[in-house]
């Protein structure tokens, strides 16, 4: 359907258990197109929506190439004046990594909304059709902008985002900043600012994903030691995190290996299992802090480094 005023959403669909079906459990995600999807709630039949279909697929599978052709989607969208903002549905095992690559490529004016699901369409807990027509309602929020995550009625920053259950249908959070803003009976109610960054740019993600650089993450625990990081090296890698325990700290064995790999020119960055909280504080010597990100977007930061 096209708009001659400025409230298009554009609803891009990847695939997940939004687009899912079959049993709670033992479902096949990226099954229903997003034209379907957007079809199945009543009430976007008053929206002015249009619905691309960019990608189908269980998003424990995303790849940099579905990356880069999202990220050029949504700039193509989003600079179309008639556009509001931009939904795009995802499935939540690897979403906060994507709202984060999105955020840092783009960190667009108008809002780029992510939602999922935890229940595929044919589930009797179906959470999907009430996150779509939420993360709806937040696109064409005035004033909203960023990237941004919304589901179960709360609003996610890109830097704060991150599953943190496996299964329960409530499963993603913001740590202790807390969400940004909540959606309620279609109002949204504002907490805190809108996300702002300096974006990198799409030119950054021009280059053939298959020649982006490999970065790796390696976690430290009881009994570790270099091994994975010297064969990492040998592989190829162009620049590591470490996922440390505690504040970021990293076992003595594991450690010696990643100092080796910075002698050799490799950038490392230290965060922490932990979640929820940033790492604190930069010990004299420590390997450099990956601060308030997760080690997957600790991953994603590196990469986007090299790349720039
Ligand atoms: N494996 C699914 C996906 O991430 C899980 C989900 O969407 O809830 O695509």
């Amino acid at each position: 359907m096209q708009s001659n005023t400025n409230d298009l959403i554009v609803i891009l669909g990847t695939g997940g258990t939004i687009a899912g079906a079959g049993d709670d459990v033992g479902y096949v995600a990226g099954q229903i197109s997003v034209a379907d999807l957007v079809t199945a709630v009543p009430a976007l039949a008053a929206r002015q929506l249009e619905a691309e279909q960019v990608a189908q697929l269980d998003s424990k599978d995303m790849s940099h190439a579905v990356w880069r052709l999202l990220a050029q989607r949504v700039a193509y969208h989003l600079a179309r004046p008639e556009v509001a903002g931009v939904v795009v549905t995802h499935g939540t095992d690897t979403l906060e990594e994507t709202a984060y690559f999105l955020h840092r490529v783009l960190a667009p004016g108008k809002p780029v909304v992510l939602t999922a699901a935890m229940r595929p369409v044919t589930s009797l807990q179906s959470d999907g059709p009430q996150n779509l027509l939420d993360a709806v309602t937040v696109a064409a929020h005035p004033g909203a902008s960023g990237v941004l995550a919304v589901l179960q009625g709360r609003v996610h920053g890109p830097v704060e985002v991150r599953k943190a259950q496996p299964f329960a249908l409530d499963a993603f959070s913001s740590g202790e900043a807390g969400p940004l803003a909540l959606v309620l009976e279609g109002q949204v109610r504002v907490l805190r600012h809108w996300p702002s960054c300096a974006p990198l740019g799409l030119d950054v993600v021009a280059a053939d994903p298959e020649l982006w650089p490999r970065v790796d993450i390696v976690a430290s625990h009881a009994g570790a030691d270099g091994v994975v990081v010297d064969a990492l090296v040998a592989a190829g890698a162009r620049g590591l995190v470490i996922e440390g325990t505690g504040n970021a700290t990293v076992h003595a064995s594991l450690l010696e290996a990643l100092k080796r790999a910075r002698a050799a020119g490799l950038p490392v960055l230290r965060a922490t299992r932990c979640t929820g909280a940033a790492v604190v504080g930069a010990p004299e010597g420590a390997l450099p802090s990956a601060g308030e990100l997760s080690p997957v977007k600790a991953r994603v930061e590196l990469m986007l480094g090299l790349l720039a």
